[in-house]
């Protein structure tokens, strides 16, 4: 390498706005008016967001191409891999308009839905976004509406356009309210209209994650797989578990997205309530196995919406999401719409910080590698390999490369007990792996040696501050390097 171009790569890497690495658990922030200015995402940035959600469910796309555009200008200005999570909707059911925005329900009240939009929203006449909904319904089924505040059961259906439903639990409806059918075979498209609209959007940009609300089942990503292929877009493809239906499929959900988020807020009205934290750690669990990053979402520190800090059961509950071995956790109307979005990503750092002092013991995934029935077997024999012998020689850091992320995402499900150093060729898969346990993202475009590429790559650690003389770092790669083979290299360097 001439000396200018080694310049260049140190240079491409040196920020000093990067994390420490003294943290493993990754933060991601939902953007709204509160943090969307470039001001705001830098603070955040430097209060230890890792990865931005956009909520398609808000906003238009000019407000959501302003913040990836201000994302991409501090990405680049500042040397950093800040990832962007562009949330679709999915078929999100709501109500219509309520007649005078509120309608007060007693129990024991029956109310009429119609698949007219243009019902006047009175006790016996309100729209439901679902055209099929008195067809694909039955009797006895249970109906939550405003986030399960208010339950009715179905008595009555003409298979047709009206059904009526029976209030269980009563209170005041009002207008579009959100709506959950946790009996119900839901027979609506994964993708909705909107969310084709936005898809075309969203792969004209440049993100890294795209996530799709309500899968139910492994095709259901298909179209956003389709259309990523089809457009040649690198972004990986998440999928948002928030029904008992794909809780039932959820192994072949895991196999077929890149990562996973337990959406609880649907999720907990979806299913009985107190299933919850189980449900959390068992999809964290089956994430692990299958090396897919998984977030823990929804009211992580709901109350700092108002207040300037968090509750003993918020605290408690970002640092039980660490313990059971959550990629990241996320924050939605903390940050979006909240009086304290930075406030509460520096609370949310220091409860990840202390809840890892104590973590390995708890959540160690190093069990052996299955039986050699498939092809990268050796590969992650190799990963596997390389935690442990970071972890019996005390190593700073483990370094791969890759171009697929395969390696990324393989060495983080083993959750080693020291940082894992990325090296890549391509912007748009660094942000992605950013949002992954342990994993600090760096640049790397030369295709040398074997030797000279971990010369180089302990050159960047070094200068950026990551390793020091003294310290070790365990080298996996391919060899011979040009040729992008799984990795197949395992070797133990002494920093100088
Ligand atoms: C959730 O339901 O927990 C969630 C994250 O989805 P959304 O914010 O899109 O409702």
């Amino acid at each position: 390498m001439t000396l200018s171009e080694a310049a260049a790569l140190l240079e491409k890497n040196k920020s000093p706005m990067r994390k420490d690495g003294s943290q493993f658990t990754k933060i991601v922030a939902t953007v709204g008016p509160a943090c969307s200015s470039p001001e705001m995402l830098l603070e955040l940035i430097e209060a230890g967001v890792d990865i931005f959600r956009l909520n398609f469910s808000h906003g238009s796309h000019a407000d959501h191409l302003q913040v990836i555009e201000r994302i991409h200008a501090i990405n680049q200005e500042h040397k950093l891999h800040i990832g962007i999570l562009a949330d679709l909707q999915g078929p999100k059911l709501r109500v219509g308009k309520i007649k005078d925005n509120a309608l007060h329900l007693a129990e024991g009240d029956i109310i009429t839905i119609t698949n007219d939009e243009k019902a006047e929203g009175t006790q016996d006449n309100i729209y439901m976004s679902y055209d099929q909904f008195a067809e694909d319904c039955e009797v006895g089924e249970r109906i939550l509406m405003d986030d399960g505040k208010l339950i009715f059961e179905v008595v009555e259906t003409n298979k047709k356009d009206r059904v009526c439903l029976k209030a269980l639990h009563a209170g005041i409806l009002s207008s579009n309210k959100g709506v959950n059918l946790p009996d119900t075979n839901v027979k609506l498209p994964a993708l909705t209209e909107k969310d084709k609209e936005d898809l075309d959007f969203i792969i004209t940009q440049d993100v890294n994650w795209i996530a799709l609300s309500f899968v139910r089942k492994a095709a259901d990503l298909d179209p956003v797989k389709e259309a990523l292929e089809k457009a040649n877009h690198q972004a990986k493809v998440m999928a948002k578990i928030e029904k008992p239906e794909a809780i039932k499929n959820l192994r072949e959900i895991i196999r077929a997205s890149n990562g996973i988020m337990v959406a609880r807020g649907d999720l907990g009205v979806e299913m009985p309530i107190e299933q919850l934290p189980m449900t959390q750690k068992d999809i964290i669990h089956m994430c692990m196995q299958y090396a897919r990053p998984v977030i823990v979402a929804t009211q992580m520190m709901d109350s700092m919406i108002q207040n300037p800090s968090p509750t003993r059961a918020e605290v408690t509950d970002v640092a039980n999401a660490v313990l059971d071995g959550a990629d990241a956790v996320m924050l939605s109307g903390e940050t979006s719409v909240g009086k304290y979005p930075k406030l509460v990503i520096q609370y949310m750092s220091k409860i990840i910080k202390e809840a890892e002092k104590q973590y390995w013991p708890q959540i160690i995934n190093r069990r052996p590698i299955p039986a050699p029935q498939f092809m990268l077997y050796h590969s992650d024999v190799i990963c596997f390999s390389a935690c442990n012998v970071a972890e019996s020689i005390g190593a700073k850091g483990i370094v791969g490369h890759t171009s697929s992320g395969y390696t990324a995402f393989k060495i983080s499900s083993f959750r080693p007990k020291s940082q894992i150093f990325i090296f890549s060729d391509n912007h748009t898969k660094l942000g992605a792996f950013n949002l992954l346990w342990g994993v600090q993202c760096f640049y790397y475009n030369r295709f040398t040696t074997t030797d000279e590429t971990i010369q180089d790559c302990t050159d960047i650690l070094k200068e950026s501050g990551f390793v020091k003389a003294g310290d070790t770092i365990i080298n996996t790669g391919s060899m011979p390097m040009g040729r992008r083979l799984p990795t197949n290299m395992l070797k133990v360097t002494h920093v100088e």
